[in-house]
């Protein structure tokens, strides 16, 4: 229960209106356990009137006395369960609420690694979880406990009343809850299993989702509804696993207790036979007996469900146990101004990886420069600006912002003057306008307008039926790749950042939006400081400073001259390569 605890303690504000509802409970168990000793007052006032012991009118006296009460007891019972019922709902409306938005929060602080390991479907599952389990904690405060205290109750009267039926009841619980909680543990492996596939199955039909343009061009839906298939079939004999044992021990109880009130009902009517006992008396017992037989199994259930709820708790207590990103210092300072930015020696392994995938780069990078790093894909570039962004550390060497180590910033604030442009472009499901004004939050239209036309997306934006106010889709599935990179280009250029970083912004483009997309960059560049990531290298021809990489090593470094005029070097060779046998690319003078 150590994960359920946990769960809990996310959530520890609510103690006292729980408390309050339990309370509440308590109150409805009472007079559940003192009803019956109305009924066998009025059996008993009406036995003893037949045999002639009492008077009708004193009879009569007492009838209505415990008519009253009895009325009194049930509009308790009415009152109280409208309350207790009101308590209850507002009580997980709150607690789920709250619960969700804390576990949401918690999400955007994970660590980057996490998100580009895990799948969404798993994500999505994991967190799902969270209705479950405030539900089952919801039904233990609302009913279970009371239930329980109404056992209780029950089985000091009946133990006072006959000591051996109190005794045997009493036993008979034990043991019904004992063979709960023991199947807990016999139930424990496929329970896990079963959560686990019907959390796979999520994922897959997540990922077939996303990737649905994939799967149709590839004509890969046999092999995807294979692997969904396979998944559920295991699902079906875990889950049918996990009934059969359960479904054991239940009937095993039913039996034992079908026994239990069995014997009770012999003893009491035994006991009446001989004149130790009441018709009243037999009443009660009988109630009170049968009461405690169908509240078992509400509790038993519970019981059972606590594992499942147990290993919930236990993934989702690992969806908020997943690292979170890197804190910072205590004593961070914000960054303001950019003035210059060096890798000193930096080697970096990503977590779990033994392979280096950045090795021992250094270089420096001035206000208003240009860098371009050049290198065939998985030759770390992407990498180095994930380290910048400090989405990781470097594993050997340091980075430095204006001359101090990129841990002393708050990392808000160096993200902050960031504007990047990535090559699959990020959009919500939600307007153009919108999508452009997530970089500036309360942008004007004037300035997300102002900022399209930078970007040469105000033309396409303008021709769309609803202009600004046009639904993007589905990450944007609705939009070109060109327009897609337009979007985000007037999103840096609403953020107007004071760093650049173009990771393969343009080399998803035809030629004719990447002429446009080009114009907006450049717009965007100027006179700002750069890094730019590009296969084409005409777009990295003006950089300052140009870095060949190979594997995560710098291979060369210099200006375009310099290093396309370098015999047998890389960049000559590739600039070669791209140059032969066609125009000139745009930007190419
Ligand atoms: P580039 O941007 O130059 O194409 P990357 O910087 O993305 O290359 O990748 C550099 C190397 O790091 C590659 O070998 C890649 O497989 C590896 N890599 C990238 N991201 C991860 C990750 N999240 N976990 C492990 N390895 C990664
Ligand atoms: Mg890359």
């Amino acid at each position: 229960m150590k994960n359920l605890w946990r769960v809990i303690q996310f959530i520890p504000e609510y103690r006292g209106r729980v408390a309050g509802v339990i309370l509440v409970g308590t109150f409805l168990g009472f007079i559940g356990t003192a009803t019956p000793y109305i009924y066998k007052g009025i059996v008993d006032v009406i036995s003893q009137l037949f045999s002639g012991k009492i008077t009708l009118d004193s009879a009569t006296a007492s009838v209505i006395w415990l008519l009253l009460g009895f009325f009194a007891l049930r509009l308790g019972v009415v009152l109280f369960g409208a309350l207790q019922n009101k308590q209850a709902d507002d009580l997980w409306l709150d607690t789920v609420s709250t619960f969700r938005q804390r576990v949401f929060d918690n999400m955007t602080q994970k660590s980057i690694d996490y998100f580009e390991k895990t799948r969404v479907g798993e994500i999505m599952d994991r967190f799902g979880n969270i209705t479950t389990i405030t539900m089952w904690l919801s039904s233990l405060t609302e009913g279970t406990l009371a239930n329980i205290l109404q056992m209780f109750f029950i089985l000091v009267v009946l133990t006072l009343k006959v000591p051996v039926v109190g005794l045997m009841m009493t036993g008979i619980l034990l043991f019904n809850f004992w063979i709960s909680y023991r199947t807990i543990g016999w139930t424990k492996p496929h329970r896990r299993g079963w959560q686990e596939f019907a959390g796979r199955m999520t994922g897959l039909l997540a990922e077939m989702v996303g990737n649905i343009a994939t799967v149709r061009s590839f004509g890969g839906e046999p092999a995807v509804k294979q692997r969904y298939d396979d998944t559920q079939a295991q699902w079906k004999v875990a889950r049918d696993n996990l009934h059969k044992t359960q479904w054991r021990s239940e009937q095993a109880l039913n039996v034992v207790n079908t026994f239990g009130v069995f014997i009770a009902v012999a003893i009491i009517t035994h006991g009446a036979l001989h004149g130790r006992f009441t018709t009243g008396d037999i009443l009660l017992v009988l109630t009170l007996t049968q009461t405690l037989i169908t509240s078992i199994s509400p509790i038993s259930r519970q019981i059972n469900q606590a594992s499942e709820i147990e290993s919930a708790s236990e993934r989702l207590v690992e969806l908020l146990d997943v690292a979170s990103e890197q804190a910072d210092k205590p004593d961070a300072i914000p960054l303001t101004q950019l003035k210059s930015i060096t890798f000193a020696d930096v080697s970096f392994r990503y977590p779990g990886t033994e392979e280096y995938a950045l090795k021992r780069i250094s270089f420096h990078l001035d206000a208003g420069e240009t860098l371009a790093l050049v290198g065939s894909s998985g030759s770390g570039k992407t990498t180095i600006v994930k380290l910048l962004m400090r989405f990781y550390e470097p594993t050997k060497g340091v980075i430095l912002i204006n001359g101090r180590d990129l841990r002393d910033y708050q990392q808000r604030s160096v993200r902050a003057i960031m504007g990047v442009v990535l090559q699959d472009v990020a959009l919500f499901n939600d307007s153009i306008g919108e999508n452009i004004a997530f970089a500036k939050p309360g942008a004007s239209e004037l300035d997300i307008k102002a900022a399209a036309e930078a970007a040469n997306a105000h033309q396409f934006i303008a021709r769309m039926e609803k202009g600004y106010e046009t639904m993007v889709g589905e990450r944007g599935i609705k939009l070109s790749g060109g327009e897609k990179q337009r979007v985000a280009i007037s999103r840096a250029i609403l953020k107007n950042p004071q760093l650049i970083i173009l990771d393969e912004a343009t080399s998803a483009l035809d030629s004719e939006s990447e002429y446009l997309v080009q114009q907006g960059l450049e717009k965007l560049m100027s006179e700002r400081t750069s890094i730019v990531i590009a296969h084409r290298l005409s777009t990295v021809m003006n950089a300052t400073n140009i870095l060949v990489l190979r594997n995560g090593e710098i291979l060369e470094s210099g200006t375009h001259a310099e290093l396309a005029n370098k015999p047998g070097g890389l960049y000559a060779h590739l600039f070669a390569l791209q140059t032969q046998g066609r125009k000139p690319l745009v930007g190419i003078s």
